[in-house]
């Protein structure tokens, strides 16, 4: 069908049109742009070729072999494959890669361990947890939707992690002024800014003999995790861990629950049918594709992910800028935490950033809430070295971003000067990396219609 207005049908078809053409002028823009966003990460030709593939019109509600749907022959055998490929890539017994999200599978968690009402330990978001730990009164997951009461874990600013000591002394007051319902059921390890490993190790012996189930969301570590550089919490004393399938690790989208087998039953059945009916069976395949790149280039993409985290965050702190965990030599996983207060808040920075081509996002950082700053206009940019490492980027072309960065914050220089200049790096990085097939471009826009 080439006509468009036969029926009258002008309005629609502009707005039709429109939408492909907006998908187009993204990619194009993608294609000039350096992507620091800590969460995203760009996907292979093979887990592109996966998610447009008739995966995605299914439904296979429940586990393969034991469907509600007929017309899962193949999907059943790629769910198993994919099944396979999480416990062998995260060493653990059980895997279910049904969630559609990383916070639906921290919501099955919560459905599998806790009841409404009971108390859970978890980061404070200033501190970097993550929303879908948050309370009920800033519409968090955990106390939203199941109904959590959430108590922080005690922080330790200078080191940018837990404080071991402070958080067993806070819980053993909670043990002391009240009833039983306000002792942890459930500690939820793992965080959205997230620089060091956590003391899964050295708080597991004291949660588990207070009967605390301990779950380490990997969201955002998970696939250094996979990579063998930055913790291994199923081995450190976590009972369960949940992850996203997109930040660090090679997407697509999704979520994921890694545990051991005595868990099995009330994880799937928290899964489904408590938190999904369908579950993205695309998005299944292209998480088994992304599984499959780990194992055979995950090693070696964590290491440089790392080194990577590591010169941008020197770069930036030899150019001038207060880069958190100093301490430590600012981090030990793919991020970088910026304090930008001196310059602006978080916010018009990123808005800066964003005009010059340099895509990250403004960050809630430790104190921001006491000095009077929030999540709209925060004290800081958090920077990711997932995305550009999958590139092919390496310690250099990180010198070379913080010097962009330098530029466009400090300097003010004019943003489309820089906007050039990072469209020329960016012209030598146009494939993806650690991966079987490059055939198309990182951000090659694919078309299914007529060019228009
Ligand atoms: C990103 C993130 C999530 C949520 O992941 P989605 O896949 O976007 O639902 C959960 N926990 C943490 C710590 C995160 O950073």
């Amino acid at each position: 069908m080439v006509a468009s207005n036969e029926n009258g049908n002008d309005e629609a078809y502009k707005h039709y049109s429109n939408v492909l053409r907006l998908l187009r002028e993204h990619h194009s823009w993608f294609n000039r742009c350096i992507p620091l966003i800590a969460s995203e990460n760009v996907p292979s030709p093979a887990v592109r070729e996966a998610i447009v593939s008739d995966f995605a019109n299914r439904y296979a509600e429940g586990w393969p072999g034991e469907r509600v749907y007929a017309g899962c022959i193949y999907i059943d055998q790629v769910e198993l494959i994919c099944i396979e490929l999480a416990k062998r890539v995260f060493r653990a017994e059980f895997a279910d890669v049904r969630p559609v999200s990383g916070v639906v599978a921290n919501l099955a968690v919560y459905a599998a361990f806790t009841e409404p009402s009971d108390t859970m330990l978890a980061l404070a978001i200033p501190n970097g947890g993550h929303i879908s730990h948050g309370k009920r009164e800033h519409s968090g997951t955990a106390g939203l939707v199941r109904g959590l009461q959430v108590e922080t874990f005690a922080f330790n600013k200078e080191e940018m992690n837990i404080d071991v000591d402070a958080t067993i002394k806070k819980v053993e007051e909670m043990k002391r002024n009240s009833n039983d319902s306000k002792v942890p059921k459930l500690a939820m390890f793992g965080a959205s800014l997230f620089l060091f490993p956590h003391p899964v190790k050295e708080l597991a012996d004291y949660l588990r003999s207070n009967n605390i189930t301990i779950c380490y969301d990997a969201a955002h570590v998970a696939g250094l995790i996979a990579g063998n550089e930055f913790q291994d919490p199923l081995r450190e004393g976590a009972d369960v861990m949940t992850m996203s399938t997109h930040k660090t690790l090679f997407g697509p989208q999704g979520g994921m629950i890694l545990s051991f087998e005595k868990y099995a039953e009330s994880i799937k059945k928290a899964v489904f049918p408590g938190n999904t009916s369908s579950h993205h069976l695309h998005n299944v395949a292209g998480k088994a594709i992304a599984l499959a790149e780990m194992l055979a280039f995950g090693r070696d993409y964590a290491r440089q992910v790392v080194r990577n985290a590591k010169a941008l965050a020197e770069a930036l702190y030899n150019l001038g800028f207060d880069v958190l965990g100093a301490k430590h030599g600012f981090t030990r996983s793919h991020q970088v935490a910026v304090d930008v207060s001196r310059y602006g808040d978080g916010g018009s920075i990123e808005q800066m950033l964003e005009r010059a081509g340099i895509i990250c996002n403004r960050q809630l950082l430790p104190g921001d809430i006491k000095a009077g700053r929030n999540y709209k206009h925060p004290g800081g940019i958090r920077l990711g070295t997932s995305e550009v490492t999958r590139l092919g980027m390496r310690e250099q072309d990180m010198v070379e971003i913080a010097r962009f960065i330098k530029r466009v914050v400090v300097d003010r220089e004019e943003v489309s000067k820089v906007a050039n200049d990072v469209m020329e790096l960016r012209k030598d990085f146009q494939k993806v990396h650690y991966a079987f097939d490059d055939n198309v471009g990182a951000y090659e826009y694919i078309s299914l219609v007529k060019e228009r």
